[in-house]
């Protein structure tokens, strides 16, 4: 039979079966159709056999007589439909496999190679047998992928640590290089920055800034009597002092040697000239002794200036005032606030 008296054929058992499923109330569907298709056909004599003992009542079929007439016949087909199925999943769970160790992984490169080359051996009439192969390689394939994706994800967590590590070596590094060591203040490079920034916001906004610039008095004299070790404990307390008295949006800094600088904002002239007096008395109502021999470092004084910022002036000439107003306590005979004059234009 040539494909075009095939198609008449059909045509014809269309014609003949539709009529007959109606007449005895059968649904419309494929696995129906089958039945009847090969009823009408004649080449099956057990079937038609079964039918006709079905319709001979002249009844309806029910949905159930007709399913069980299809799966006695048409066994193949249902195992074809089961093939069918099993194909379908076995794709799915290939397509999320290579999804899941395509990720990321160029150690699964060779995996996801293996499972593609499967994926593509799933014809349309691929056997039983084909797929329980197919299966079992997959599995073979799964159980490689896990353990690498294990070693991965190991390989993963001990870079993140060490990034990790790396980014806080990093952070303390960054706060190191503008951290002053001995007295963990800000440093020189820390105030200049921040000074530069303070100023810039200072210009544009208008808003109050103001610096208080002061130096211990006679400090030599306390390194020559008692030596460094002794001099860089003075260093310590005084800048704990100066931290204590501020708030802590402001920033104070060891400047240099036994100079320190304090930055503040929106606090007004008069408040920062009363602060660097209550630091004034603070310091030198202060009794520190030597931790070795407990004897007394006597009165230790510190000599001040204090600044309020002019928009557009500039750090330089900010910074320079406030040292002018420092050597002006100085010259007074230390222990001192003075305020700087302001800037000539
Ligand atoms: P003045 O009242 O005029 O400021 O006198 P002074 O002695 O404080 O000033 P001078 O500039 O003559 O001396 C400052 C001393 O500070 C000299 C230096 O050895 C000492 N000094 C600077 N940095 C440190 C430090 O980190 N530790 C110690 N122990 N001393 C320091
Ligand atoms: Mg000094
Ligand atoms: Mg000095």
């Amino acid at each position: 039979m040539d494909y075009n008296e095939y198609q008449e054929k059909a045509a014809e058992y269309m014609r003949l079966a539709v009529p007959l499923m109606n007449k005895n109330g059968v649904a419309m569907t494929p696995a129906n159709y089958a039945v009847w298709y090969e009823y009408v056909s004649g080449g099956n004599a057990a079937l038609i056999d079964a039918v006709d003992v079905l319709v001979d009542g002249n009844e309806r079929l029910t949905d159930k007589q007709s399913r069980a007439l299809y799966e006695r016949f048409f066994d193949r087909e249902k195992d074809q439909a089961a093939l069918l199925e099993m194909r379908q999943d076995l794709q799915r769970v290939l397509s999320e496999l290579l999804n899941f160790v395509s990720t990321g992984s160029a150690a699964s490169k060779k995996t996801t190679q293996n499972l593609l080359s499967i994926i593509n051996k799933l014809h349309p009439d691929i056997s039983r047998e084909e797929v329980h192969r197919m299966i079992e390689s997959v599995l073979a394939e799964t159980r490689l992928s896990m353990s690498n994706s294990s070693l991965l994800t190991e390989r993963l967590n001990t870079t993140t640590a060490e990034i990790q590590d790396l980014k806080k070596d990093l952070e303390d590094a960054k706060r190191e290089a503008k951290t002053d060591t001995l007295t963990n203040l800000a440093n020189r490079k820390a105030f200049d920055e921040l000074l530069e920034k303070a100023t810039h916001d200072a210009d544009a906004s208008g808003l109050e800034l103001c610096m208080i610039f002061c130096d211990l008095d006679f400090f030599k004299n306390i390194n020559d009597k008692h030596g460094h070790l002794v001099g860089d404990q003075v260093l310590k307390v005084v800048a704990t002092t100066l931290k204590a008295s501020v708030k802590g949006r402001d920033l104070v800094a060891r400047y240099g040697g036994e100079e320190f600088a304090i930055v503040l904002l929106n606090t007004s002239l008069d408040n920062v000239k009363k602060l660097a007096d209550n630091i004034r008395i603070d310091i030198a109502s202060k009794r520190i002794q030597r931790k070795d021999t407990r004897e007394s470092l006597g009165v230790i004084t510190m000599s001040f200036g204090v600044a309020r910022y002019f928009p557009a002036e500039g750090r330089e000439s900010f910074l320079q005032r406030a040292d002018r107003a420092l050597y002006m306590s100085k010259r007074k005979g230390r222990n001192a606030v003075s305020e700087a004059p302001p800037p000539v234009i």
